[in-house]
């Protein structure tokens, strides 16, 4: 019999995998992809969905044709328990699955107090309704009300979003007299990024009329007050959480050794450091040297993922991981323009806007799959 490669999560660097096998198909295993939806959500886009640049369907990927490309086996369910000591997954709905070899490219949740109202921005799927129920409510209230929105978490997702949103509501409930605030225990906006961005990124905040709230743990007093350690309380109509990656809960008494914010450790070759015959990548996985939670790395790893568990499989060398020392990082601004950062160098406007559309409606367009279509083999893709 041959062994059975279990895929969980149609992550980024699994559509990669996807594509390596569509392109050339590996005799050595039995595929299968378990994701809990036929279709996955691109991140890098949905600040601009939120902008109302693009349709939710411009941002999607249709992991069904792409799986039934590669030969793939499509479970449609969401992976709920690990057992890596007896090499078997759990499904919701309580089917079980044996592996033989196991990758895992699941992502990540979004790390939240207890108790808290709002909407987060992960899982990605969820996000159409909610937004639409928001923006209903929105164009809904009279006129002369005020609206208070908190954004939680200042890191480049933290920042899109803000600026999308206060430029989206206003155009839709432009009776509203809308107020915009960012909140974040870091004592920067954008921390790690150069000093010229942040620059940048402060001014637009304040352009927008965004109000910062820096050095700020935010936990809940009760639904939409937030409070921070000295007892200073926010009170907020609405919170949008983007407050930093929380490991996938299945994770959790897997038996896979973990790191210490519950994250699969793997070595430079993207293989469990406990379980052999386990693969982990992207945001679910915790490497050797610090690497921030990014779908850039994450679509990098994927042609390394995809090399590895064809040589696992057939024999042959693996290969490393090596993420590079500087990335190109682009925030959308929702208004036509971008800032972006190269090392230490940053810049804004609209080519830069321009720029960062081109590369992310390329990613998508990698992935149709047309009839017409050429199978395109993995490379060093980018997401911007
Ligand atoms: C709004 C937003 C904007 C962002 N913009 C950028 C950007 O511009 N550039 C950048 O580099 N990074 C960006 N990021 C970060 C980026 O989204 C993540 O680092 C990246 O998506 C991680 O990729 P991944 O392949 O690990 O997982 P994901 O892309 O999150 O894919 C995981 C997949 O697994 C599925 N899944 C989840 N749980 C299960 C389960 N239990 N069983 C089966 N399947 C499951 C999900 O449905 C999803 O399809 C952004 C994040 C957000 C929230």
């Amino acid at each position: 019999m041959r062994p059975r490669l279990v895929l969980a999560g149609a992550g980024h660097a699994h559509l990669a995998v996807l594509r390596d096998l569509a392109a050339r198909p590996w005799p050595e295993a039995d595929v299968v992809l378990v994701s809990p939806h036929a279709r996955a959500a691109y991140s890098g886009m949905v600040p601009g969905w939120l902008a109302g640049q693009y349709r939710w369907d411009e941002l999607t990927i249709d992991i069904a044709a792409l799986a039934a490309r590669a030969g793939v086996e499509l479970i449609l369910a969401q992976l709920t328990r690990i057992h890596a000591d007896t090499r078997r997954i759990e499904l919701q709905g309580g089917r079980g699955l044996d592996y033989d070899r196991l990758s895992l490219n699941q992502g990540s949740g979004i790390r939240r107090p207890p108790g808290t109202e709002g909407l987060s921005l992960r899982p990605l799927q969820a996000l159409p309704a909610t937004w639409a129920i928001w923006r209903g409510e929105a164009a809904r209230l009279p006129r002369g009300t005020t609206r208070r929105v908190a954004v939680v978490g200042a890191g480049a997702a933290g920042i899109e979003v803000p600026l999308a949103i206060s430029r989206r509501l206003p155009r839709l409930a432009p009776q509203v007299n809308w107020q915009w605030h960012l909140v974040s225990r870091a004592p920067v906006a954008l921390p790690g990024w150069s000093a010229g961005a942040r620059r940048r990124v402060r001014d637009e905040l304040a352009r927008r009329g965004v109000i910062l709230h820096l050095g700020m743990t935010a936990s809940a007093l009760s639904g939409h007050i937030l409070q921070d350690a000295r007892g200073l309380a926010l009170p907020m109509d609405r919170l949008l959480w983007c407050s930093g990656a929380a490991a996938p809960p299945e994770l959790a008494g897997s038996g896979l050794a973990l790191d210490e914010r519950g994250f699969v450790r793997v070595d430079a070759h993207l293989r469990s450091v406990s379980h052999a015959e386990v693969w982990a990548v992207g945001d679910c996985a915790a490497f050797p040297f610090s690497l921030p939670k990014a779908g850039v790395h994450a679509v990098r790893q994927g042609p390394v993922l995809a090399h590895n568990l064809r040589a696992d499989l057939a024999g042959g060398a693996l290969r490393r991981y090596r993420p590079r020392r500087r990335t190109l990082a682009l925030l959308n601004t929702g208004d036509g323009r971008a800032i972006g950062q190269w090392g230490p160098f940053g810049a804004g406007g609209a080519w830069l806007w321009r720029w960062k559309d081109a590369i992310d409606r390329r990613f998508i367009r990698r992935h149709h799959c047309s009839e017409s279509a050429p199978v395109q083999r993995p490379r060093g893709d980018r997401h911007a």
